[in-house]
């Protein structure tokens, strides 16, 4: 293994492990042995998750007036999923090796005929796999009532492109916006929730007139990375763009942002320009004329889709994985050298917790717990009365808490409390009665 390798897995490994002992993410179905490519969101993974999609839904559908939200079903009628290409098309070239018994993905292989995991040359010829996950939808397990558990949110977006569009009065231009789970059976899922089976997908499907396409394309590119940089504060060496040159038939631009990953760069978010394609193959294959009428210019076209589509999952992945960070530390205790302090630097706006309340003693519990119900009304905050005040810092830097506030004694006299900053560690003296916007302002910096 090349240096950054380790160097890179030795990161996903204590990603991993912090993720399992503070609660953010388990593995499955764990007491039965775990289930490979599922993943459940533990206490704070779940929260920082409900974040992540609050913001990206509030940056995407709530401020804007030409976009609309979508909330659909996961299994939809069989066609869909023909209409889509994705029953005859959706699957990836897999090979197995005779001797590991290791399976991938021949286009993931460095070298198509050597197998990765042991060297060995005997792999099988490889074959096509589809990677729709299937049910039955009925009382009869046959070829007749076999459903699909979509492949991504996408689709029901198209087919609902009119019913949202006549409820709403909307015009062309204008968008529709989902989040939702999405399932692939991936030949080969790794690098922890990266390569997931199940995972959570937010989407956006924007309709215009082709003639607009590429500028609309070009503005929702800006946009996306706009959103990376000011909310999520990626910095320009932490992601970068990647032009496609190979594209499908229909497309006329595709770009994916990629991220640093704890394993090395990979996809995140891919903005591509559609053309008319999935509009016309769903009104091919329901009846439904799916083109609309410009009655400002008395003009009917089949509109052109410009979509941006992000892993949930994956955000999360490289959100933390930028996050996680080792200091050497004094210890509290005197006599002994230094220890390390393991901190998430998680942007304020999507940390699981974004202030902890801590009483200096038990004994200023019932007003600490009170300023702790009140905070909680802003921010996702929590109350930690156990341990010394220096462990319960330490806990709090461990799940990314950007604010601890402690109550001491001083504070019932001068109405004011403590403010300690994760990454500075300074820690600041403010009014109670600023607290609220002294914080919103820093949440929101
Ligand atoms: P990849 O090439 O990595 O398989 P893709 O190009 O097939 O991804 P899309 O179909 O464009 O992915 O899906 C949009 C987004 O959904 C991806 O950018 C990614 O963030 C997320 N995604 C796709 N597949 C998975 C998966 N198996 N696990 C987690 N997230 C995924």
């Amino acid at each position: 293994m090349a240096e950054d390798d380790v160097k890179n897995q030795e990161l996903m490994d204590k990603i991993v492990s912090l993720c399992k002992r503070r609660g953010f993410v388990f593995p499955s179905s764990e007491i039965y042995g775990g289930f490979n490519g599922f993943w459940d969101y533990g206490p704070y993974g779940s929260r920082m998750k409900r974040a992540i999609e609050n913001l990206w839904w509030h940056e995407m559908v709530e401020t804007r007036d030409n976009v609309e939200g979508l909330d659909s079903t996961v299994i939809c009628h069989p066609t869909v999923w023909k209409a889509s290409g994705h029953i005859d098309q959706f699957s990836d070239l897999m090979t197995d090796c005779k001797k590991c018994k290791a399976r991938h993905r021949v286009d993931q292989m460095p070298d198509p005929n050597v197998c990765p995991n042991c060297g060995s040359t005997e792999l099988t010829e490889p074959r096509e796999f589809n990677l729709m996950m299937k049910t039955f939808v009925g009382p009869v397990f046959d070829d007749e009532h076999v459903a699909y558990l979509r492949a991504e949110t996408c689709q029901p977006i198209f087919v609902d492109f009119h019913s949202v569009r006549i409820a709403t009065r909307q015009k062309v231009p204008f968008g529709i916006a989902q989040i939702g789970k999405a399932f692939r059976n991936e030949i080969n899922p790794r690098n922890f929730t990266f390569r997931s089976r199940e995972f959570t997908q937010m989407e956006m499907e924007f309709f215009c007139d082709g003639e607009e396409g590429m500028e609309w394309f070009e503005y929702w590119k800006e946009q996306r990375i706009n959103y990376y940089r000011n909310k999520l504060k990626f910095s320009d060496d932490f992601f970068r763009i990647y032009e496609h040159e190979k594209l499908a038939h229909y497309a006329k631009a595709a770009i994916d942002i990629e991220v640093k990953f704890p394993f090395g760069w990979g996809e995140l978010e891919g903005v591509h320009h559609r053309g008319q394609w999935d509009l016309s193959q769903h009104s091919k294959f329901s009846g439904e004329d799916l083109a609309y009428f410009d009655h400002d210019n008395n003009r009917k076209f089949m509109p052109t889709v410009i979509e941006t589509s992000v892993g949930l999952d994956r955000t999360m992945l490289a959100l933390l994985g930028r996050a996680y960070k080792e200091e050497k530390a004094a210890t509290q205790k005197e006599g002994m050298d230094e220890d390390v302090r393991i901190l998430l630097q998680l942007p304020p706006l999507v940390a699981p917790i974004q202030v902890a309340v801590l009483p200096q003693s038990k004994k200023l519990k019932e007003n600490a717990y009170g300023l702790y119900k009140t905070m909680e009304r802003y921010f996702r905050a929590e109350y930690d009365e156990t341990g010394s005040i220096g462990k319960r810092y330490r806990r709090q830097d461990e799940i990314g808490t950007p604010f601890c506030v402690t109550f001491d004694f001083d504070s019932l006299n001068d109405n004011a409390v403590t403010v300690r900053d994760r990454d500075t560690m300074a820690q600041e003296r403010v009014g109670i009665t600023q607290l609220r916007d002294y914080l919103e302002e820093k949440i929101n910096a």
